[in-house]
């Protein structure tokens, strides 16, 4: 028979917005000692805006805005937005789809328009398609160091500029960090493929001591093995598609539902139906008083 305790914890976390798809879920959860938060679109609102424009000699700054644009209308990436609403707010008008996109998850975004390969992205995608990163990386360093992340944009092989996109954090992620601590969580950690000085900034604004930068979605699996190899209970909080792999993976996934993808939502034990962040330690600090009254 199911424990009472634990059917009165579903029923009171589901009128808080908090889904849970289980008993044995709130079970683990009592036991989370480690918490893993993607930044884009967890700590960060993953509203992202376009901040800054780099134009490369000879390359006028809707020139740079106009080629990413044309790329990133075949992206489905939460970086695309920023860019496309800044084409369309210049009046720069951008066709519906480039003729051929490939996405290189974790880098970037390579398209054909009319015949030119246009790739925006990090450096690693630069060094694919052979462009010289010197330029790119003056661009990458100056936009890093305000906190920005990053948008180098290649055409045919040769960087002409880069764009900055910044995105806010969301007011209650300090006081999520705090309360995940006093909920009895030993460390917090930031997973993220954007860079480590862009991850370093948002980590010290909200009071996470490890960042964990430069991650491709591979790599996130292997953070999460490790510290279960080591002997912790894992939660894994995340919004993207490209975050499924990695909620199904910890011990606990727990999706923000709200504003994310149904991807993440379906994959993830435990699903938030509201983006406030305080439902994470409640979640688990539910769990916890749960598992007491059932002992
Ligand atoms: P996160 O782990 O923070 O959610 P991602 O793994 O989705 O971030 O992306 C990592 C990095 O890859 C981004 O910070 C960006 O530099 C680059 N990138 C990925 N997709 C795109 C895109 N469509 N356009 C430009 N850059 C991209
Ligand atoms: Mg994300």
């Amino acid at each position: 028979s199911v424990p009472v305790a634990l059917v009165a914890g579903i029923g009171r976390a589901a009128r808080d917005g908090i889904l849970i798809k289980g008993g044995e879920f709130l079970e683990t959860a009592a036991k989370i000692d480690v918490v893993a938060l993607d930044k884009t679109g967890t700590i960060t609102r993953g509203e992202p805006r376009l901040t800054a424009i780099k134009a490369g000699a000879g390359f006028p700054e809707d020139e740079v805005l106009r080629w990413a644009a044309l790329a990133e209308a075949g992206s489905e990436h939460p970086l695309a937005i920023p860019v496309l609403d800044a084409a369309r707010e210049r009046g720069i008008t951008v066709p519906a789809i480039p003729d051929h996109v490939r996405s290189v998850p974790g880098h970037g975004v390579v398209a054909m328009v009319g015949g030119r390969e246009v790739a925006v992205g990090n450096l690693a995608l630069m060094r694919e398609v052979g462009a010289d990163v010197d330029y790119g990386q003056f661009a990458v360093d100056e936009l890093s160091a305000a906190g920005q992340t990053p948008l180098v944009v290649a055409l045919d092989g040769e960087v002409i500029g880069a764009l900055g996109v910044a995105d806010t954090i969301r007011d209650d992620a300090a006081e999520l960090v705090a309360s995940l601590h006093a909920a009895g969580v030993k460390r917090v950690l930031m997973l993220t493929g954007d860079n480590q000085r862009v991850a370093d900034s948002v980590a010290a604004q909200v009071g996470i001591d490890d960042a964990r930068a430069s991650l491709l979605p591979e790599d996130k699996l292997d953070v999460i093995r490790e510290l279960q190899a080591d002997g912790h209970t894992v939660a894994m909080v995340g919004d993207g598609v490209n975050d499924a792999p990695a909620l199904a993976l910890a011990d606990v996934g727990i999706a923000m539902g709200a504003a994310g993808s149904p991807v993440a939502v379906e994959t993830a034990d435990i699903a938030l139906m509201t983006s406030r962040l305080s439902r994470i330690p409640d979640a688990i600090s539910l769990a916890k008083r749960t598992a007491h009254v059932m002992r």
